[in-house]
């Protein structure tokens, strides 16, 4: 237990010897002479606990400080005391620390710790097995001259981190990693690693799997289709085989549209790198689109079309041909005749825009979200109805990606909808 010195206590200390000198003084007539030698004294003495106390703190190699003594007591058993409180809160700092990377260690990911200038500054194991860094021979080197794939550099470069990044990991080209950098701290970055080969390859089984089976459904029901046709015109009107063969004919012509999106669909979702160097004549594209719309919507509905002259983009004219159709087919379907479809194509600030209005059932805010799943419908009753598959706006969503685009929806319940996209500015094409 060590005694802190109070300052009285310490000013007693230091007011004993002196008034001592004074009493010996007094005692020999000679109080200048003796308090002089005894401060002299008592300098010397303070300055040699000051020596021991440096030697200590510097060069002896012990933990306990020497045996102070005096008011120098206080001293050192002061700093002996300080310092086995920073020890304890050392201790206690590293064995945080040995549990935060254990819990990192137990990630199910790679994690690497970057600072500001992407240099590395901790990874765990899995890191080093997916990311095949060597650890501690890679501590400090800058990530992107070890995971040497050009869109990395450019991810890191661009700085923005909301969407993952899909690269082939640096150990084994067969290996797809899924990288996402978290900021934090003083411009910390916290790089995530998660090998994703298999739901990849998983993903590519579904996609095949659908391609094949939508493929292989199309003969036969090009043939049923066909005999179902020959038996109804072989029917009499009046005979009680009209009514179901012609719902069979109409129950199969759904299958067969529902084959042709599903088709679309993986033919759009697969076309990875499509070519954009191709110019669309937007003014074409609403010529028939307005066509299309005429045929669906005939004289029930009023129809407006607005094209801005001279706005082209380049694109691939058949996936937003696609697009734009599947979006205003909509409209019409979800809109009882009377109603009113506006189609827009005009220059915003950031590209042109593409709408389409409609004055039609509208849909609920907690179905937006949901509208571009395959198979996806509001209303299951009234799109069976309208023919739909639940397919068009799945299609259209991809399309428009490969445009660097997206699907926005607007819509009130009961009232209406605005199906739009914008077209980036790189894109456009202005004659
Ligand atoms: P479907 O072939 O069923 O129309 P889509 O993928 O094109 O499939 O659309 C998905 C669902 O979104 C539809 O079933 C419908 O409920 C809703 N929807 C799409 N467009 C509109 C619209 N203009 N107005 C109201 N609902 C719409």
């Amino acid at each position: 237990m060590f005694i802190s010195y109070s300052g009285y206590r310490l000013f007693f200390r230091f007011a004993l010897p002196l008034v001592l000198f004074m009493l010996i003084g007094a005692l020999f007539d000679q109080v200048v002479i003796v308090m002089l030698f005894g401060t002299i004294a008592l300098l010397v003495w303070h300055y040699r606990q000051i020596t021991r106390l440096s030697f200590w703190l510097w060069k002896d190699k012990k933990l306990t400080p020497p045996q102070g003594r005096g008011s120098w007591e206080g001293v050192f058993n002061g700093i002996y005391r300080l310092q086995g409180k920073n020890r304890r809160r050392v201790s206690k700092l590293s064995t945080l620390l040995a549990r935060f990377r254990q819990g990192a260690e137990a990630l199910p990911d790679a994690a690497v710790v970057l600072d500001a200038e992407h240099n590395i500054l901790w990874c765990n194991k899995l890191a080093q097995l997916i990311l095949g860094f060597v650890w501690p021979q890679d501590n400090g080197l800058r990530i992107d001259n070890l995971i040497r794939h050009p869109n990395f550099s450019t991810y890191l470069k661009k700085a923005q981190y909301n969407e993952p990044l899909e690269i082939p990991s640096p150990v084994s080209d067969k290996r797809l990693l899924e990288i996402r950098v978290i900021g934090y701290g003083d411009r910390q970055l916290l790089l995530i690693a998660r090998d994703i080969t298999r739901i990849h390859q998983l993903e590519g089984m579904r996609k095949d799997f659908v391609a094949n089976v939508s493929h292989e459904l199309k003969t036969p029901l090009t043939v049923l289709q066909g005999y179902l046709e020959i038996m109804q015109t072989m029917e009499a009107p009046d005979s009680p085989n009209h009514k179901p063969l012609s719902m069979m004919q109409q129950q199969t012509t759904r299958m067969q549209s529902m084959v042709e999106q599903l088709l679309a669909l993986s033919r759009i979702e697969d076309a990875v790198d499509i070519d954009l160097s191709q110019t669309v004549n937007m003014a074409l594209m609403m010529d028939t689109l307005k066509e299309e719309a005429y045929g669906l919507a005939g004289t029930e509905y009023t129809l407006e079309f607005n094209c801005e002259p001279g706005l082209n983009t380049h694109g691939n004219e058949l996936q937003l041909r696609s697009a734009c159709s599947n979006l205003i087919s909509n409209a019409i379907r979800y809109t009882v005749p009377g109603g009113t479809i506006s189609v827009t194509w005009r220059s915003v600030a950031t590209g042109a825009l593409f709408s389409v209005k409609d004055t039609g059932v509208g849909i609920a805010p907690q179905y937006i979200n949901r509208l571009t799943e395959r198979f996806y419908r509001v209303d299951n009753a009234r799109s069976s109805k309208t023919g739909g598959s639940g397919l068009g706006l799945a299609i259209a969503k991809h399309a428009l990606n490969h445009h660097y685009s997206e699907l926005n929806v607007t819509s009130e319940y009961g009232k209406g909808s605005i199906f739009s996209f914008i077209i980036p500015s790189h894109l456009l094409v202005r004659q």
